[in-house]
Order: C-alpha cells, then sequence, then structure tokens
C-alpha cells in the first residue's frame, strides 16, 4: 500500500517542483522542434531533408506527444499557404475571427482533416510506409496515451496535469498563436498578398515561427529570419544539424545582391526590390536621407544633435507614425533644407513606385527608370550613388 501511495506521489523519479518544470518545458520544445522542423519545415515545404533516423524521430515525437498525422497536418498546412485569407484557408483570423484561430485553432483543425479530398489533394509526398499506415495513422491516439503513461511513470499522479498541461499548450502555442496572432498583429517585412505578420523578431519560444510574416514572402526557405537583427532558433538547430550531418538545406530564401554597372534597371531589378521593399528603404534612409542630414546640419554649423532622433527616423517613413505636431515639426525642419528636401521628396515617390501594384511590371519598370534617371539628375551624389546601386539590385540565394 505505502510503495502505491509513494509512486502516485512522485512517480519513479520524485522529481520536485523545478524538475517537473524543466521536463515539461523540454518535452513541449521538443514537440515544438519537430513541429516546425519537421512537420513545416520538411515535410510541407521541402526546404530541408532530415537523415532518416533524424526525420524518423520526429515523426515518433509529433505522433507519441500530439498524436497528429504527418499527412493531415501537412495538408492543411499547404492549403493555408494556397487559399490564404479566403474562405477556403483553414485557419484565418481574417474569416474566423482572431478569438476562433487563438482559442479554438484545435477545433479548426479538426474540422479541416475531415476534408478527405483535401487531405489526399494537398498530403502527396507525405510517409506511407508500414509504420505510418499500422501505427502512426491508424491508431494515432495511441501516441498520446503512450505520452501519458509515460509521464505517469515518472512523476505518479502529476503525470496527469502534466499530460493535460502538454495537450493545451502545444495547440495554444502552434495553432492559437501562429496561426491566429501571426495573421493579425506584429511587423511586415514583406508586403505578401496575406495578413500574416511577425511577431518578435527573436523567433526563439515558438521554434522560429514567430517570423510567420518572412515564411509566407519565402515559404519553402528552410530559414525564417531575413533580417540582420532577426533570429530564428529552427534555423539554429538546422545548422547544427548540418554539421552533424543529419540535415541538407534544400532551400534558403533569396537575400538581396547589387550587381556592379547595371545601367538601367531590369525585371531583375523589380523583382529584388518588390520582396525586399523594407530593405529598400532602409538603405535609403541609411544610404541618402542619413548622410544629408549630417551634412546639412554640418554646414549649419550646429551638428546633427540639434534635431531630436525620433524627427530624424521619421524622414525614413515619411512621418508615418508621427502625431500631427511632430509632423508640422518634421515638415518645418525640411523647409528650409532644400536638399533634404528633395531626398525626402524622393523616397516619398520611390515608395510610391514600390507599392503601385496596379500598373503592372511594365509601367513599374518605367517609372523606376525614371525614379532612377531624374535622380542622378539632382547633382545630389550620396542620392546618385543610391541609384546607381538600385540599378543593379538582384535575388541572390544566400546559399545553394
Ligand atoms: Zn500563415
Ligand atoms: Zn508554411
Amino acid at each position: 500500500m505505502n510503495t502505491i501511495l509513494d509512486f502516485l506521489n512522485g512517480g519513479l523519479t520524485h522529481a520536485g517542483w523545478l524538475g517537473k518544470l524543466i521536463y515539461f518545458f523540454v518535452v513541449t520544445q521538443l514537440t515544438i522542434f519537430a513541429v516546425t522542423l519537421y512537420l513545416h519545415r520538411s515535410q510541407t515545404h521541402r526546404g530541408v531533408d532530415f537523415h532518416p533516423v533524424l526525420a524518423h524521430w520526429f515523426r515518433f515525437w509529433s505522433w507519441m506527444s500530439t498524436g497528429m498525422i504527418t499527412k493531415e497536418w501537412v495538408a492543411i498546412h499547404r492549403k493555408h499557404h494556397a487559399k490564404c485569407e479566403t474562405d477556403e484557408d483553414p485557419h484565418s483570423p481574417k474569416f474566423f475571427g482572431i478569438n476562433t484561430v487563438l482559442w479554438k485553432g484545435v477545433d479548426l483543425y479538426r474540422v479541416a482533416s475531415t476534408d478527405t479530398t483535401a487531405i489526399e489533394k494537398y498530403g502527396l509526398g507525405t510517409p506511407n510506409d508500414w509504420i505510418e499506415r499500422h501505427v502512426y495513422s491508424r491508431s494515432a491516439y495511441a501516441g498520446p496515451t503512450l505520452m501519458f503513461v509515460t509521464n505517469i511513470l515518472l512523476f505518479g499522479i502529476w503525470g496527469v496535469a502534466i499530460s493535460a498541461l502538454q495537450m493545451i499548450w502545444i495547440p495554444f502555442w502552434a495553432a492559437g498563436v501562429v496561426n491566429g496572432i501571426g495573421h493579425w498583429w506584429g511587423y511586415r517585412n514583406f508586403e505578401t498578398a496575406d495578413m500574416a505578420t511577425n511577431l518578435t523578431p527573436w523567433g526563439f519560444f515558438i521554434g522560429g515561427e514567430e517570423l510567420h510574416n518572412n515564411h509566407h514572402a519565402f515559404p519553402s526557405s528552410a530559414k525564417f529570419a531575413l533580417r540582420r537583427f532577426e533570429f530564428d532558433i529552427g534555423w539554429a538547430a538546422i545548422r547544427l544539424f548540418e554539421m552533424l550531418g543529419l540535415a541538407k538545406v534544400l532551400r534558403v530564401a533569396p537575400s538581396l545582391d547589387v550587381r556592379p554597372n547595371v545601367q538601367l534597371p531590369d525585371a531583375e531589378t523589380l523583382k529584388a526590390l518588390l520582396s525586399h521593399k523594407f530593405e529598400v528603404m532602409t538603405d535609403y534612409f541609411r544610404g541618402v536621407i542619413a548622410p544629408t542630414l549630417r551634412e546639412e546640419a554640418t554646414n549649419a554649423g550646429n551638428g546633427i544633435a540639434a534635431i531630436p532622433r525620433r524627427l530624424r527616423r521619421a524622414l525614413g517613413n515619411g512621418g508615418r507614425w508621427l502625431d500631427n505636431a511632430s509632423r508640422e515639426r518634421m515638415a518645418a525642419l525640411v523647409e528650409h533644407r532644400p536638399t533634404l528636401r528633395t531626398v525626402c521628396d524622393f523616397r516619398a515617390r520611390l515608395a510610391t513606385v514600390l507599392e503601385r501594384n496596379s500598373g503592372g511590371a511594365e509601367a513599374m519598370l518605367h517609372s523606376l527608370t525614371e525614379w532612377c534617371r531624374e535622380a542622378e539628375a539632382t547633382g545630389i551624389h550620396a542620392l546618385a550613388e543610391f541609384s546607381a546601386r538600385l540599378r543593379g539590385y538582384a535575388l541572390s540565394p544566400a546559399r545553394a
């Protein structure tokens, strides 16, 4: 009797609170990695291939800790990319409302998984070996049951609570937060046709899935962090597996490259500018606006510090986030500085060229060529230099 009570109280480990907490975070993080690395980046988008042993471990672990079937997960997610923000999107906050996607993401997933036609159509190429047919797909519930038994063995009665938390935790973060908030709130690097957002620049907690706007811009890229200040822990793991010979990266998003001596902007320039709009505008601020500001401040004899930092920054986006009073101050600042005014006007014009999607590629290219020609005719050195660089912008794969 005592032995049984003793077992129920602490299982085989008799771990304290800290031990249980560490265990919980380790197992849930392993699940997050299995989802982002295996189900998402490898199986769904084919951005990376894992060594069969590691791939199988991920498959086993996602079965054991969530009971999700690879084919279903892949199909539902591919359909999300294919039908993003339409009424056929399995989990668009635009259609279902943010609360439904955030809190009831699992229900949406379950409904989507009953659509066998879509599962067959979008789930092509997923594992269909003996163990998949006889164990993982056939007895999806056996996985979480095995997890439950393991938890009880390790922690006694506490294993029940740990299992319950596990079953809430993963769906909430993976389905609710990524699919919900990741299409609803955050910042955007890329003007993708959907509403995908990056939640935080540091994808640390949800395996890098935080960078959901980047992911929608380059779905088959194994790497989600695309700006210098961004971090993707999933990519760090892939690099580690690669070093150990356990992973092969198949695709990485192209980065912005500059071809020397390109006389006129071409289709390649346009493609690069459109996919890296945000970076182009940042380049413009650093390469044109900031040096102009410094030069004008020096000429006026009162240094750059005389202009508040917030106003200086705002010049980079046309004062988009300023309140009215500050915007007026910004206008006054520009008013008496003709060179600064010119470079700010050119910034606004460039932004318009890149945002106007209606005229098609040819019209856009035409406006861009005009922009370059006029920019170089201003006689403003920094502007002309930027224009020459811009003509040569191209996409280059960050790695093979
Ligand atoms: Zn999405
Ligand atoms: Zn995806």
